[in-house]
């Protein structure tokens, strides 16, 4: 049986869905992590070099192990092994057929809002690869761009913040204060209007809460 919550998102993902359409994005709603896997790799030609960043939500619904495992050829930072290896492969992603990535909110009127520490996420989704795939669960769509601002930075950020060995005061206190810190991941802040060239960017919303 259809819980509240399905049925709530599925309406809300429909308004979003017409919105992000009408700023030429592709756009998918699926309601389980399931069918957003197979959504995913339906856009994924076989033979395809595809890199990721900032991908929580793709990991979550299984995308990043299934392009490590399937007929593609993966471009992955994690297995450098150096830094500077680890940035030659973050500089390669950015000439990826395909560039799978996570997004830190969502407006209802269908614009998109990412943070950044070192850039390389938000350098992809503004240019570089052919195709970028955004897995995002509806619990990072909110009302308003200012919404949606205020979730990237207040919400998604601090809790970011928890995976990475950074000294930064959200990192303490899960709260952001707006700091100029070294190791602040907050340097880029990136709002994503339209897509262009049309469908470059792809986003599968999930009818379920995933990443940040
Ligand atoms: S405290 Fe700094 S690093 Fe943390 S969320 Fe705020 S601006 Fe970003």
């Amino acid at each position: 049986m259809e819980t509240i919550k399905t049925v709530y998102y599925e309406k809300r993902a429909q308004v979003l869905m017409k919105n992000l359409r009408s700023r030429r994005f592709d756009a998918w709603y699926c309601e389980t992590r399931e069918d957003a896997l197979r959504q995913a790799l339906s856009l994924i030609p076989e033979g395809a070099s595809v890199g990721w960043g900032g991908c929580a939500s793709a990991e979550e619904i299984g995308l990043v192990d299934a392009v490590r495992k399937g007929n593609y050829h993966p471009i992955d930072r994690d297995t450098a092994d150096s830094p500077e290896e680890k940035t030659k492969i973050m500089k390669k992603t950015l000439l990826a057929d395909v560039f799978l990535t996570g997004t830190n909110a969502l407006s209802l009127d269908g614009e998109l809002v990412n943070i950044d520490g070192t850039g390389n996420r938000v350098a992809a989704i503004v240019y570089g690869p052919e195709s970028v795939i955004v897995i995002a669960g509806m619990n990072k769509v909110c009302a308003t761009l200012e919404d949606a601002v205020t979730r990237a930075r207040t919400v998604a950020a601090p809790m970011n913040a928890q995976r990475f060995p950074v000294q930064t005061p959200c990192k303490v206190t899960g709260t952001c204060a707006d700091c100029k810190s070294p190791d602040c991941i907050c340097n880029q802040i990136l709002i994503t209007r339209n897509c262009k060239p049309a469908g470059r960017i792809k986003v599968i919303l999930v009818g379920e809460d995933l990443g940040f």
